[in-house]
């Protein structure tokens, strides 16, 4: 790459010449502050804030969208400059519905931070009256357009990194909003509820639907048998929500907390991801050996298959007919373990806490519900599981462990790495080996399906078949990759998509990262903590979990009988694409 001299703030370097001079500012450890800039995604110099002097230049210019050139010379901390940056905050202020106390975004808010940063005291400009419009009817995501500050990042992930295209700029100047097509609500158009919209809001125009009162009026009702379940993703996660370093796993520490909330059991996802492999796992058998719509693709993502309902519905009999792991366990809960433990199913209330507010949706849908009772009663996110945490008073930090509960808590490492992308491949793949093969499986990494790249593809050899598969996280890539087939440019036997760039570890519904530079590396941290966790098992394979075998012995039979159909299996419904 080649480079030019720059000088930013007196230092000269020597810096790639494709580089911005808000990158070449921050390789320099100067700080720019930015509202609107989000790396390859939204870099449209839309809020102004990165202003900067370049010598020569008659105006400021915007650092994010500025690109570096030989010899230039660029102060980023003048009077001019603060006084800019003070007098954006002011006007943004002053179109600004200003309630933090009650914001969704309180103490997570990218302008609020930087109001304190830049020393705002008062806003001298005469505010302009915001309405307040709340869409709230989707059952995933609520919009206050009051608080938008117009930055365009949500967007521009709708668009570019999800490929969904939900929401859009209308009207004009002042009156100039982010909405869906025709001022409808986000639950009458094509949104997936993926959530990755509220990841990258700067302040709180954006949040997820929140459901913790629910929970709350749940626990305190003596009627009731409160079960929880917590996802692969929310253990390298929640931690991150008490100050705790990206990733860390607190399995333990999330137990005792789910514990002294106050719910009866607190079991695994996990255990119902190896129970989701070993369906899915002989589904893909059966496909291959019998002739089966090919390439079989995973359905764990509730965000994924609702785009492939939306927009690829002639790939809806590829998707697996297994429901996502937390719909098969609520319907386990309320079937064997009702059975087992004499709990009246309608007496069970299962929570699932997960990393998506996707699953909000998924929990909704009607064809969920295999026992007469609607799989899951409701679905939190960590950040949810965290405010009711805090809201508890319980000090996160000095909880000792706890185990998960029997019999419904028992995982192996396979089931934890449900939680990155390319981990339900490589877990199905574990399972598919052995039972195809006879044979015991040394070697259980399929280090080619990790990574966190777009889309990633593998030849595995099992038995005398060569299994071409692939692995896609984040619907863009998705479609990238379905586009492909479409063409016939590639074909592949199995696929595996999740929603979220990175998977669940990246889902809608996990701590934020305030610094957006820092939104994926934080993937590699929490993906690192669910492989660690997976190779600290004692049992890495799906099919060796104790308590999913008895659950077959004592009452589904075998994969795919009749029984495990009814409970676990499910299909998927065209919807229009706008
Ligand atoms: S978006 Fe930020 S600044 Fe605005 S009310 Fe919410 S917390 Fe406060
Ligand atoms: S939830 Fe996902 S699909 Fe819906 S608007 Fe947000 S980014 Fe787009
Ligand atoms: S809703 Fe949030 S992300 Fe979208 S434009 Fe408004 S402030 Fe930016």
């Amino acid at each position: 790459m080649d480079k030019v001299n720059v000088t930013i703030d007196g230092i000269v370097a020597a810096v790639p010449s494709d580089y911005t001079v808000l990158e070449a500012a921050r390789s320099l450890n100067i700080d720019i502050p930015t509202l609107c800039f989000l790396k390859g995604i939204n870099e449209v110099g839309a809020c102004r804030m990165c202003v900067v002097e370049v010598e020569r230049a008659r105006t400021l210019q915007a650092a994010c969208v500025l690109p570096v050139s030989e010899g230039m010379v660029v102060r980023t901390n003048t009077p001019k400059v603060r006084e800019a940056r003070k007098t954006i905050l002011e006007l943004i202020l002053a179109r600004h519905n200003r309630e933090c106390t009650t914001c969704s975004k309180n103490l997570n808010c990218e302008l609020q931070k930087l109001c304190d940063e830049m020393n705002i005291k008062e806003v001298p400009y005469q505010p302009y009256e915001m309405k307040v419009e709340i869409d709230d009817l989707s059952p995933c995501v609520v919009r206050d357009t009051s608080k938008c500050i117009l930055c365009g990042r949500c967007v521009n992930v709708c668009k570019k990194v999800q490929g969904v295209g939900a929401i859009d700029f209308s009207k004009r100047g002042i009156n100039t909003m982010v909405t869906p097509a025709f001022g409808q609500s986000l639950n009458d158009v094509a949104c997936i509820g993926c959530g990755q919209c509220i990841k990258v809001c700067p302040v709180g125009a954006l949040s997820e639907k929140d459901d913790t009162e629910e929970v709350w009026q749940a626990l305190s009702n003596p009627d009731l048998h409160v079960i929880v379940q917590t996802a692969p993703a929310v253990r390298v996660g929640l931690g991150e929500e008490f100050g705790m370093e990206k990733g860390a796993p607190v399995t333990g520490k999330m137990v005792s907390a789910l514990k002294r909330l106050g719910f009866d059991k607190v079991f695994d996802t996990d255990f119902a991801a190896d129970l989701t492999i070993i369906e899915e796992g002989n589904e893909l058998i059966d496909r291959l050996n019998n002739g089966g719509k090919l390439p079989l693709i995973t359905s764990c993502s509730p965000g994924w298959v609702k785009y492939c309902e939306h927009f690829f519905p002639d790939f809806l009999d590829n998707l697996s007919t297994c429901k996502s792991p937390h719909e098969m366990f609520g319907a386990i809960a309320k079937s064997y373990y009702a059975k087992k433990e004499g709990i009246d199913p309608s007496k069970i209330f299962v929570v699932s806490v997960m990393p998506c507010t996707a699953k909000k949706f998924e929990c909704k849908r009607p064809e969920l519900s295999g026992t007469g009772y609607a799989d899951v009663d409701v679905v939190i996110t960590t950040r949810e599981l965290a405010r009711m945490i805090k809201q508890a008073r319980i000090n996160f930090a000095k909880l000792e462990d706890s185990k998960f509960d029997k019999i419904l808590g028992e995982s192996t490492g396979a089931g934890v790495i449900f939680g990155v992308t390319g981990g339900v491949m490589e877990a199905a793949l574990r399972t598919v080996a052995e039972v195809v093969t006879g044979k015991e499986l040394q070697n259980v990494e399929y280090t080619a399906v990790r990574g966190l790249e777009g889309i990633r593809e593998a030849q595995v050899k099992i038995g005398d078949l060569d299994v071409k598969v692939a692995v896609a996280n984040g619907t863009g890539n998705a479609k990238a990759l379905l586009d492909r087939i479409r063409k016939g440019e590639a074909n592949y036997h199995f696929i595996e998509i999740m929603g979220c760039p990175g998977g669940c570890i990246n889902g809608g519904g996990q701590p934020f990262i305030m610094d957006k530079n820092e939104i994926y590396m934080s993937e590699v941290d929490r993906a690192d903590s669910l492989y660690n966790i997976d190779r600290s098992m004692p049992l890495r394979k799906s099919h060796l979990n104790p308590e999913v075998k008895t659950l077959y012995d004592e009452y589904l039979g075998k994969p795919n009988s009749e029984k495990a159909h009814k409970l676990l299996h499910t299909h998927y419904t065209k919807r229009s694409r706008f």
